[in-house]
């Protein structure tokens, strides 16, 4: 393992996210090589962790006051061998083809685990959407699609929400896919309603993340209702997760946006958290404002000098990263530990870094990787796709009980997977080991393509 991990560094040099997703999944899997030495003759390692396509491109647009921007836009097909590449876009100044590779890696395991048939791609560009005017991100967006429209398509590659990119960045880029290539077609999913879009698509992966948690719970007897939780983000997934725990009678403690994080002893509950949707997403303003109405509450400054971000070391029961990649690091992880919190689940993708997905390993707490638990995401892009093939609209609560089957199921396949090859109650590597599963044996049935 370490031959194909020195193999893969050489190869990306300096794509640190990248080498931390494919090594998080590399040590998981050895049973299943060491079973089946038909692997190694087949290259599956290296050919599992080399993206199949790579774009890059240049994304000139005109501010608002005229001045010309460029920015670099991604698009990363990684594995194709169940279906066709379905995965996020992300906008973020921080983005890096290291970071999307990192991102299309994980999809392709994320992918396998919802039992539909979709390949791992991730996108983005470096654009930073904060204060930008609505017909700057129109602009932005048709730029992105001049280009990324020749990649794409609903049997081909088809593109979901992830960091800075939501309904309304999904239609601007909907409208010029639909005018350069006349069709109206489920290339995009996140669409709004009158777009074809799902009904539960927005609230999928922070609900679907809640639901994996109870089911995490509910194999030590216990549930969601009365637990203190920490939850870290506000944008998408933080929302939706703090909405699903309030409903299930929990009580939410913090929130967070890059610049820091509130914390609210008397709990967030359904109006405040009402109050934070507007704020975030309509007046798009900072959760440090959550104080100008709630001023009991506490906001801490993110201070980048701390080696630890003093919110993962308040006292609660669950913890919920919803925020970013690598937002805990192990003096983190040792607080939650330290703390007693019974679980730690992931909204984000590889929110934990790998020092302190080895803490929560050695210690009694339950983890959540995010390619499992935040799957519900993408899931219901999948029920979005059929739907959009179909022509159909299905309700609220069909959707939404899909949602619930689908992550029972996930969290039943890890736990079988991680039982069968000696890692029992490991949830990181039931879901590496049933995601390279399915992946590797349709790559075997199509030969060496
Ligand atoms: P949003 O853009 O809606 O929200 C992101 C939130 O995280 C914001 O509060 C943002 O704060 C905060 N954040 C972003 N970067 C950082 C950082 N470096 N440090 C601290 N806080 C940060 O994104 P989503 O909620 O959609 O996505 C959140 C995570 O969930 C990502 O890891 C994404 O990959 C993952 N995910 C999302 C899915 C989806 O369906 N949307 C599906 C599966 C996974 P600020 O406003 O200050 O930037």
């Amino acid at each position: 393992m370490s031959e194909i991990l020195s193999f893969i560094k050489t190869k990306n040099p300096g794509e640190h996210e990248f080498h931390q997703a494919v090594e998080n999944v590399i040590h998981s899997v050895k049973p299943l090589i060491d079973r089946n030495p038909e692997y190694r003759q087949e290259a599956i390692l290296k050919r599992i962790t080399e993206p199949e396509k790579v774009f890059m491109f240049c994304i000139p647009w005109v501010d608002d006051q005229g001045q010309v921007q460029m920015n670099r836009g991604f698009r990363v097909g990684m594995n194709s061998a169940i279906g066709p590449y379905v995965g996020g876009l992300r906008f973020h100044p921080s983005v890096t083809l290291s970071i999307i590779k990192f991102l299309a890696f994980e999809q392709v395991f994320k992918n396998a685990l919802t039992t539909m048939n979709m390949g791992g791609a991730s996108g983005g560009s470096d654009f930073d959407p904060k204060g930008r005017s609505d017909r700057e991100i129109m602009r932005f967006c048709q730029s992105f699609m001049a280009e990324l429209h020749r990649h794409i398509g609903p049997n081909k590659d088809i593109l979901t929400a992830d960091i800075g990119v939501g309904a309304r960045e999904i239609g601007f880029l909907f409208g010029m896919y639909k005018k350069i290539n006349s069709e109206f077609s489920g290339i995009l999913t996140g669409k709004s309603l009158t777009l074809g879009g799902s009904l539960i698509r927005p609230e999928a992966t922070g609900y679907g993340m809640v639901y994996f948690a109870s089911e995490m719970l509910s194999t030590r007897n216990q549930t969601l209702a009365g637990k203190t939780c920490l939850i870290s983000g506000s944008g998408n997934v933080a929302q939706h997760a703090a909405e699903k725990l309030i409903e299930m009678g929990a009580k939410v403690l913090t929130m967070s946006d890059s610049a820091g994080y509130i914390y609210d002893e008397e709990g967030i509950d359904a109006g405040k958290l009402d109050y934070i949707k507007r704020l975030k997403n309509f007046r798009r303003g900072r959760i440090k404002a959550y104080l100008d109405k709630y001023s009991d509450a506490l906001y801490v400054e993110t201070d980048a000098t701390l080696d630890h971000q003093p919110m993962w070391d308040i006292a609660a029961d669950c913890a919920f990263p919803c925020a970013s990649h690598n937002e805990i690091n192990a003096a983190d992880a040792g607080h939650l530990v330290k703390n007693k919190v019974r679980l730690v689940c992931e909204g984000a993708d590889m929110p934990c870094d790998a020092d302190a997905v080895g803490v929560f390993l050695e210690s009694n707490l339950l983890y959540g990787p995010g390619k499992a638990a935040n799957a519900g995401g993408v899931a219901v892009s999948g029920l979005e796709m059929a739907q959009n093939s179909m022509r159909l609209s299905w309700p609220r609560e069909e959707v939404d009980q899909r949602l619930k089957t689908i992550m029972k199921r996930i969290h039943k396949s890890c736990l079988e997977a991680a039982e069968a090859y000696g890692f029992s109650g490991n949830y990181l590597a039931g879901a590496n080991i049933a995601g390279f599963d399915k992946v590797v044996n349709a790559m075997l049935d199509q030969g060496v393509i």
